[in-house]
């Protein structure tokens, strides 16, 4: 018998309602108690001994990381199989400004949306599961978990994000950092500079290379630096110097030439100085692929809101993500849902301020509403879940996302992610 998706709605609808309080009073707990990546431990004992008061049977630590956790619901209709739908919680802090990036929103958003499900009552079939993933602010917490397992047999994932507007199909820039240190020789900068090497001016070099590419690198290219040693002493030829580049494009092939640009300006700075250069990349986030299957329900239901749900400009500007990094293995969603105006962007105080706000709460609930509506939408009508893998198939086939096996093999070529002390 098919599922009665309207009293089914109606359930949840109430379900949500009654939930405000409580999802509420967690945002609020998250965003008064900030935590940096992987230090989450209040956040993710809170979210995770709610969910397990709600139903959901949870496995802390999920994927070796302390802060982490998977909380499982099986709709248990009749044993019949069906989709496992992941809502992902981030609910890290910044340094610095504490919840400037709304992450508290984020939390309760998705812990609502599991509880609702689970509150409503109505057996469905298929799982929903709450993931509870640290560090999105450095770390890479989800590309940790997925390169552990956590998301096997996960069918759909997706998340929400506080911004300024409302959106779904937004993407983001795939990125990877450097770390370039130039030794040189350290020498008397006045009564003896011909017998030292100087690192700084390498590192200036690498800068002045750099920016001579400017011109020829694509509208997305975002390639930026701080020098982060510059010498001890302005009487000492600097032996040492170091700088850091974060290096982004909207897609992995484009990121890749950006950053041989960025090797062959240093590579110039050490022939220009003598020099030696030392280069380290870490990891970064992938770029982001919404699904849009996935996406289209999920606007739906958030214009059901009452929001308006923007489409993305073409040359809208993004930062990066490791929701892009699942949305480079499975159908995934990183939407968007508006906190605050145009001028108040995310990671300033302002934004802190805007993420325990009546806008930030309504964000809770209306985002909590929004994903267990569009996950109930999945288990009604399975052919969604199927359509949505479809689409990504298609993208594989284009080389628009790298699959799950690529992508491991990828981030083999990396340093590993700083994993929590
Ligand atoms: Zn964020």
């Amino acid at each position: 018998m098919a599922i009665d998706r309207e009293a089914w709605d109606v359930r949840i609808r109430a379900a949500v309602e009654e939930l405000t309080p409580q999802l509420l009073a967690s945002s609020h707990d998250i965003h008064a108690n900030p935590e940096l990546a992987f230090r989450e431990h209040r956040a993710c004992a809170r979210l995770a001994d709610e969910l397990e008061a709600g139903g959901f049977t949870v496995e802390r630590g999920a994927g070796g990381l302390p802060t982490a956790f998977k909380a499982t619901f099986h709709g248990d209709r009749g044993g019949q199989p069906g989709p496992t739908i992941a809502i992902l919680a981030e609910y890290d802090a910044l340094p610095g400004i504490g919840h400037g990036c709304g992450h508290n929103v984020i939390a309760t958003s998705a812990l609502g949306a599991g509880l609702a499900l689970a509150k409503a009552g109505v057996p469905f079939p298929g799982t929903v599961m709450v993931v509870g993933t640290p560090a999105e602010e450095g770390g890479g917490g989800k590309i940790l978990l997925a390169e552990a397992g956590v998301f096997e047999g996960v069918d759909v994932a997706y998340m929400l994000h506080p911004s300024q507007t409302n959106m779904v199909k937004r993407g983001s820039l795939a990125n990877s950092r450097v770390e370039i240190v130039f030794h040189g020789r350290a020498a008397h900068a006045a009564g003896a500079p011909d017998l030292g090497i100087n690192a700084l001016e390498a590192i200036i070099q690498t800068f002045v290379g750099v920016n001579a590419r400017r011109l020829h690198m694509r509208d997305d290219a975002r390639v930026h630096g701080i020098i982060t040693d510059g010498g001890k002493a302005v009487n000492i030829i600097p032996d040492r110097a170091a700088a850091r580049f974060s290096v982004r494009a909207r897609d992995r092939a484009y990121q890749r030439r950006l950053m041989e640009m960025v090797h062959q300006a240093a590579e110039a700075g050490a022939l220009a100085t003598g020099a030696r250069l030392e280069w380290t990349e870490t990891r970064g986030y992938s770029n982001m692929i919404a699904n849009a299957v996935v996406a289209d329900v999920f606007a739906k239901h958030l214009s059901a809101t009452g929001r308006q749900v923007d489409e993305p400009r073409p040359n809208q500007r993004m930062g990066s993500t490791d929701m892009g990094d699942i949305s480079q293995i499975m159908p995934a969603v990183h939407a968007y849902l508006g906190i605050a105006p145009r001028s108040v962007p995310n990671h300033t105080a302002d934004f802190t301020a805007a993420a325990a706000s009546p806008a930030g709460n309504q964000a809770v609930v209306d985002g909590a509403l929004a994903m267990a509506q569009t996950a109930a939408d999945m288990f009604a009508d399975p052919s969604l879940v199927e359509r949505a893998k479809a689409e990504f198939q298609e993208r594989l086939a284009r080389g628009e996302v790298a699959g799950y096996d690529a992508w491991i093999e990828a981030g083999q070529a990396y340093t590993p992610a700083p994993r929590p002390a």
